[in-house]
């Protein structure tokens, strides 16, 4: 279907965009990689009666290295989440993830910040910025708010950004020495949205013994799912087969999901504790990657 007729406007700096929000808010909205709203527009699930084109601002497409974080533009595609060197290096879980994401023409055109803010359950970016405990920068007139991921997804495709605001950029702590992580899905077909997906992030001590865990659980509920029973279950132990068990049955009871045409609930349940099984093991031996330094 054509898109319905729109009016369009293409900023060339950030507070001309965010005078825009805040003079047509709710009548407007945000144009970034397009790959979400683009498609909802053709299916007149969105209707805005005017586009605000983000893609020339520059402020938003910067990769800071700070010394406890990384600062990525909201505006950072997908693509060059996987080939930067600062996030390679720094934020190693957001590569791992993002090639998971749609094909490779989806992953050159959609952005960190629309990923985020666009809120899909099934979403590879912000389950790890669920288990990451990222925050997002969040601006309007005059104005910035920063949101710890936990308050930033609130319900299926809804973040906490106002029709006033604009998410700018996404901070995503340094990892701490001597972690592992690693990341799997199940999808009905590659490039697909994932059913279910699993990201365990898991710091150890010198004999280890696991110091911090972070387990999360994606296509389960409205927002990605932090399993902090089961982290809590973790700490302290080591991971034997006994151990990712023990977690994989509370990961089983802990998520709730919906069955919809692409899976039923209890396939749901069931893919949430094998997949929560399978990364924990990769953990177990050396993870997808690891972060000695
Ligand atoms: C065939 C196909 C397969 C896909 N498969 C996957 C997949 O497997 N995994 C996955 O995670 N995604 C997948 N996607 C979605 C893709 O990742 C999108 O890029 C992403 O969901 C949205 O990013 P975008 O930059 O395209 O945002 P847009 O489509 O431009 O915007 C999405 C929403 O966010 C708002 N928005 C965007 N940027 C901002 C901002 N900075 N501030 C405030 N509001 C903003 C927009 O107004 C809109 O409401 C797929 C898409 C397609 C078409």
């Amino acid at each position: 279907m054509k898109f319905p007729p729109t009016r369009y406007l293409r900023p060339v700096v950030l507070d001309q965009a965010l005078d825009a929000l805040n003079q047509y808010k709710g009548s407007i909205k945000v144009l970034a990689g397009g790959q979400s709203l683009l498609p909802l527009m053709a299916m007149r699930l969105a209707d805005p009666d005017i586009l605000l084109d983000i893609n020339d601002l520059a402020e938003l497409q910067e990769i800071r290295d700070w010394e406890n974080c990384v600062e990525i533009g909201a505006l950072i595609r997908h693509q060059r989440l996987i080939d930067d060197p600062v996030i390679q290096q720094h934020a190693p879980v957001l590569p791992l993830v993002a090639r998971h994401i749609g094909h490779l023409a989806i992953r050159h055109r959609g952005t960190i910040g629309g990923s985020l803010v666009h809120c899909d359950p099934a979403a590879e970016l912000p389950l790890a910025v669920q288990a990451l405990d990222g925050e997002m920068l969040v601006q309007s007139v005059g104005q910035t708010r920063i949101l710890p991921a936990g308050k930033f997804f609130l319900s299926y495709l809804m973040s906490a950004v106002e029709p006033h605001e604009m998410l700018t950029a996404i901070r995503i702590p340094k990892l701490m020495a001597h972690t592992r992580f690693a990341f799997d899905e199940v999808a009905g077909r590659t490039g697909d949205f994932a059913l279910v997906s699993a990201l365990a992030i898991v710091t150890l001590d010198d004999d280890a013994s696991i110091q911090v865990a972070r387990l999360a659980i994606g296509g389960v509920s409205e927002v990605p799912f932090r399993v902090y029973e089961a982290e809590q279950y973790l700490t302290d132990a080591k991971l034997t087969p006994e151990v990712i068990d023990g977690a994989a049955s509370i990961v089983h009871q802990a998520v709730n999901p919906e069955g919809d045409l692409h899976a039923s609930a209890n396939y749901r349940r069931h893919l949430a504790g094998v997949l929560t099984s399978r990364v924990l093991t990769r953990v177990g031996v050396k993870g997808d990657l690891s972060w000695n330094r």
